[in-house]
This record gives structure tokens, C-alpha cells and sequence, in this order.
């Protein structure tokens, strides 16, 4: 697994949050990439970053760059030259290990465990374990849907 960076490592670079393009996107579910058009140290740059989208619980889609590096899923993208994912901007997995967002993080892997879902919140929602309760399912389900929504909001 690459190295992770904790946000207040990455507070130098500029920064393109999902939760930005959330009016633009919702407007349209057939939006598949942004078009971005700006210069960086002198530099200009246009292109377009591809989307993806995951159903999630209320039957809506919750949309995720997909990093223009690897290609993975992420909510927030930082710039470096072109806007890359926190994994590919390099930047190493400091002592502050317990920051708020690598907190919410733990917490809905702990999740996401209890729930049999493979880990990694860019595996989306999965079902409910064969031998869960029901009420015991939504419960879990209701705190993990928070969570996600608080870690959507400490991006932005
Ligand atoms: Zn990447």
C-alpha cells in the first residue's frame, strides 16, 4: 500500500475538493469528467479529470474523482503540476498519524469491518450481513452514512 499523507501535510498544495462540483454535478448523472483550465507556477494547464460514482443509501450517486495519475477514487485531489490523488502527490505518512480526517477513517474501516465489507470506503455500500439483525443493520448503516458525510465536510 502507498504511502498516505495526513491532510495537514498537504495543506501546502492546492486543492480540488468533489464537494465543490456537488451543484454542478447534480444537475446531471451523466457527467463523467470536469474540465479544469488554470496555471500552476507560471505553467497553464487544460484538461479534464474523469469522475466515477457510487450508489449510496438513499438512492442517489455520490461522485469521485478519479485520480488522472492511478485512476483511483478519491473526494479530494491536490496539485502538483496536474491535480493527482494524496497517494500519488508523494508526500509521506508524517507523525501526525492521528489527525481528525485518518480518525474518521479508522472508524469507518471499524465499520466496514463489523459489516463484512471489504475494506476501503471506495468499495461503497455493501449488504447486510447473513447473520445480522435487521434493526442492528440499519443502526450501523445510519452511523456509517454520518461518518462519510463528516468526512466529505473535513475536505472541504
Ligand atoms: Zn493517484
Amino acid at each position: 500500500m502507498a504511502a498516505i499523507a495526513t491532510t495537514s501535510s498537504l495543506s501546502n498544495y492546492p486543492r480540488l475538493t468533489i464537494a465543490q462540483y456537488r451543484d454542478q454535478l447534480s444537475q446531471t448523472d451523466k457527467a463523467n469528467k470536469v474540465d479544469v483550465n488554470y496555471s500552476y507556477r507560471g505553467k497553464s494547464y487544460r484538461y479534464s479529470i474523469r469522475l466515477d460514482k457510487t450508489a449510496c443509501h438513499f438512492g442517489n450517486y455520490r461522485h469521485w474523482w478519479l485520480c488522472p495519475k492511478c485512476s483511483k477514487r478519491v473526494a479530494v485531489l491536490y496539485c502538483a503540476g496536474i491535480y493527482v490523488c494524496r497517494g500519488c502527490i508523494g508526500a509521506c505518512y508524517g507523525s501526525q498519524l492521528q489527525t481528525k480526517t485518518d480518525r474518521i477513517y479508522s472508524k469507518l474501516n471499524a465499520l466496514r469491518e463489523r459489516l463484512e465489507w471489504s475494506e476501503g470506503i471506495i468499495n461503497g455500500i455493501g449488504s447486510k450481513p447473513r447473520y445480522m439483525h435487521h434493526s442492528t443493520y440499519n443502526r450501523l448503516l445510519t452511523e456509517y452514512e454520518q461518518l462519510e458525510q463528516k468526512l466529505i465536510r473535513s475536505f472541504t
